[in-house]
C-alpha cells in the first residue's frame, strides 16, 4: 500500500515506512492512495470467520503487497488477545465493549497492532527505543503493547504525584523491557525533555529513538477491524440499518469506522459525540473551523479541541464522495453526560462518561426501524471515582487490574533536567 502525505501530495511512502516514521514533512498525515472495497458477497462470507482470520482478510487488502497474509494472521493473533462483545442496552441500543484488553480502553488494539507492525518493520538486530511522555492512559497502552518485545526498549516519562495511583501501578509493575521514570515537574516538563531527546541527532542515533505516536497509520488499520467484529454479531435483520455513534476526541476511532464503511460495511449512519470540547459539531452547524480553548470535562480522554485525525475523516468523505452532510453530530455536556450514565444504570448497563455521551446522542437520534450500536471506550472502573459518585454504587475492579495494584512500583525518580535523562537513555 502506498500513502501519501495529506500535507504535500508528492511524498509517498510504503506502508513500512509510514509506521516507522509516523507523520509526513510538516507533521502530514499518511492516507492510503488506494481505497479498496470488498464485494457484498465477500463480506457476508467475512462475517462468519473468526475475528483473528478475518481482521488479517482485511488487512490484506491493503497491505498485502508488502506483509505476506500467513505473517500478518500471526501478528494479528498476538496483538488482539481479547474479546470484543456487543451486548444490548434495549430493543434497539447495544454497547460494542471494547475494553477488555490489558490497559481497560479501545486503545489497546491500535497499540497492541501498532507494536506488531514496529517490530515487523524494524527488523530482528535493529534496537529501537521507544521514548514517550504520558499524563496517564498513552503510557499504560504503550507499555503494554511493548512488554516482552526483545529488541524494543520502552523508556516513559510522567509527573511525579500527577496521575492517579491505580494509572500509575498499572504501567509501572511491568518491569522487563518496559522502564518508567517519575519526573519530577508536570505534563508538560515531561514532554518537553522528549522533544529535547528527539532533538538530540546523536543520541537519536544511538538508541534507535522511535515514538509511539498516537497518529501511527497502523493504529487506524487495527481500529477497522472492531467495526467488522461488531457487525458480525449481530442478527441479519439488523445490519441493514445500522447507526453507529463514537465517542471522539482526536478522532481517530471515528476515522477507522468510515474506513470500514468504505471498504464495505454495510453501516447508514455515524454519529460524530463530542464533550463540551465540540468544534467538530459546530463545524458541521455552522461551517466554520474555530477551535476554542480546551475545557476540562469528565470525559477527560476526549478533551480534545484540535482533533488531529480530522484532515483524515474529510479526505475520506472527499474520496468517496459521500456528503458531510450525512455525518450525525452532537455534543454533550457533563451534567447531560451524568444524567444518561444514570439512565443506562436504570436499563441496567453500567457506563462510563466517554460510552454515555454516543449513548447519549445515538437515543436522540436513531429512528424507527434503525439499530443503534455505541462504542464502550473504557472499562468503567478505570474512571472508578467518578463513576461511583455518579452512580452512587461502588465498582469492583477486574481482576488483573486489582492484583496489578498489588505489585511494587518499579519506577525511577528523576529532576526535571535534560542531562540525568540522557545518561539514563545510553548507558541504563
Ligand atoms: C482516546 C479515547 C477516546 C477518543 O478517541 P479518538 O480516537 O481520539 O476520537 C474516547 N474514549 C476513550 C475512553 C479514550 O481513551
Amino acid at each position: 500500500m502506498k500513502l501519501y502525505n495529506l500535507k504535500d501530495h508528492n511524498e509517498q511512502v510504503g506502508f513500512a515506512q509510514a509506521v516507522k516514521q509516523g507523520l509526513g514533512k510538516q507533521q502530514g498525515l499518511f492516507f492510503p492512495l488506494e481505497l479498496p472495497e470488498f464485494e457484498s458477497t465477500d463480506i457476508d462470507e467475512m462475517l462468519e470467520m473468526d475475528f483473528v482470520t478475518r481482521s488479517s482478510k482485511i488487512l490484506s487488502a491493503f497491505i498485502s503487497d508488502e506483509i505476506a497474509p500467513h505473517q500478518l494472521h500471526e501478528r494479528l493473533k498476538t496483538a488482539f488477545t481479547f474479546p470484543a462483545p456487543v451486548v444490548n442496552v434495549t430493543d434497539d441500543i447495544a454497547a460494542l465493549e471494547l475494553f477488555h484488553g490489558p490497559t481497560l480502553a479501545f486503545k489497546d488494539f491500535g497499540g497492541r497492532f501498532m507494536a506488531q507492525m514496529l517490530a515487523w518493520a524494524s527488523g530482528a538486530d535493529e534496537k529501537i527505543t521507544i521514548l514517550t511522555a504520558t499524563s496517564g492512559d498513552t503510557g499504560a497502552a504503550v507499555a503494554h503493547a511493548f512488554y516482552g518485545m526483545d529488541n524494543v526498549r520502552v523508556v516513559i516519562l510522567y509527573p511525579q504525584g500527577k496521575i492517579s495511583p491505580l494509572q500509575e501501578k498499572l504501567f509501572c509493575t511491568l518491569g522487563g523491557n518496559i522502564q518508567t521514570i517519575a519526573i519530577d515537574g508536570d505534563f508538560d516538563v515531561c514532554q518537553s525533555l522528549v522533544k529535547q531527546a528527539f532533538d538530540d541527532e546523536v543520541l537519536k542515533k544511538a538508541i534507535g529513538l522511535n515514538s509511539a505516536n498516537s497518529i501511527n497509520i497502523s493504529r487506524l488499520l487495527a481500529q477497522i477491524c472492531y467495526y467488522f467484529e461488531a457487525v458480525a454479531q449481530l442478527p441479519q435483520e439488523k445490519r441493514n440499518q445500522l447507526v453507529i455513534s463514537v465517542p471522539s476526541g482526536n478522532f481517530g476511532d471515528l476515522t477507522a469506522g468510515l474506513l470500514a464503511k468504505s471498504l464495505g460495511l454495510p453501516v447508514k449512519r455515524f454519529i460524530a459525540a463530542t464533550n463540551a470540547n465540540d468544534t467538530v459539531p459546530r463545524f458541521l452547524t455552522g461551517g466554520e473551523w474555530q477551535p476554542n480553548v480546551t475545557v476540562a470535562t469528565l470525559s477527560n480522554a476526549m478533551d480534545v479541541s484540535q482533533p488531529n485525525n480530522w484532515p483524515r475523516v474529510e479526505e475520506i468523505f472527499r474520496r468517496k464522495t459521500w456528503r458531510l452532510t450525512e455525518l450525525g453530530f452532537g455534543a454533550v455536556d457533563d451534567d447531560t453526560t451524568k444524567s444518561s450514565m444514570r439512565e443506562l444504570a436504570d436499563l441496567g448497563y453500567f457506563s462510563e462518561p466517554h460510552a454515555a455521551i454516543a449513548y447519549r446522542l445515538l437515543r436522540d437520534q436513531l429512528q424507527d426501524g434503525e439499530f443503534g450500536l455505541f462504542l464502550g471506550t473504557a472499562h468503567p472502573a478505570k474512571f472508578k471515582e467518578s463513576v461511583e459518585a455518579i452512580l452512587e454504587r461502588t465498582l469492583p475492579l477486574p481482576d488483573a487490574l486489582a492484583e496489578r495494584a498489588e505489585l511494587p512500583l518499579l519506577s525511577h525518580k528523576m529532576a526535571a533536567d535534560f542531562a540525568p535523562l540522557r545518561e539514563f537513555l545510553l548507558h541504563k
